[in-house]
């Protein structure tokens, strides 16, 4: 499933909902828009072995956060007053005045903006 710009971007926090890192959270480092997946910081590390390279002439194995299915995060709420604050929400479009969108928390309407 491709991902819409309007439900995930770069830079915003998610909770994951699923798998082995159920219950983190984190940042989303990239988003595969074609594949409708995302890398988020600090989940999903899988081990990754190096071909042998002028740095690094015996190879190895290095850590690094490995994609996952969108589906598998929520976006979370920042509002300290909603009862889902640091929570990952469903979200909802909202149009406002100047016919932009914007991603709202489906439990107490604040806007979730991303970081960058
Ligand atoms: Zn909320």
């Amino acid at each position: 499933m491709v991902i819409s710009d309007m439900y995930i971007r770069k830079g915003d926090f998610v909770k994951i909902i699923s798998g082995d890192d159920a219950g983190k959270t984190g940042k989303i480092k990239s988003v595969l828009r074609q594949k409708g997946k995302i890398v988020v910081e600090g989940i999903n590390f899988v081990l990754k072995h190096l071909k042998p390279s002028k740095e690094n002439p015996k190879g190895g194995r290095i850590q690094i956060e490995a994609s996952m299915d969108a589906s598998n995060a929520l976006l979370i709420c920042q509002n300290k007053s909603c009862k889902k604050y640091n929570n990952g929400v469903r979200i909802r479009m909202k149009f406002l005045e100047d016919k932009k969108k914007v991603r709202t928390c489906v439990s107490c309407g604040y806007e979730l903006i991303s970081t960058e």
